[in-house]
């Protein structure tokens, strides 16, 4: 389970639409193996900051954001 952050804004540079997916990575070069960093990324950015990450070797997982009340 992924705790959502308090901000649920779009990681995404300038980008301020509400998020939709947790983009969750690790960059084993200064973080430690547990330690896991997330992204917030709405529908549009998903993919943008996704491969951002896969690129590096850093992309873990991306989630649903829980919001389905
Ligand atoms: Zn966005």
């Amino acid at each position: 389970m992924t705790e959502a952050p308090d901000s649920v804004i779009c990681s995404a540079k300038g980008c301020t639409a509400v998020g939709v997916y947790a983009v969750v990575w690790n960059n084993p070069k200064i973080h430690d193996p547990d330690r896991e960093k997330t992204w917030i990324a709405c529908e549009e950015h998903r993919q943008y900051l996704s491969h951002f990450l896969d690129r590096r070797g850093f992309l873990r997982r991306v989630d649903r954001l829980g919001q389905g009340e």
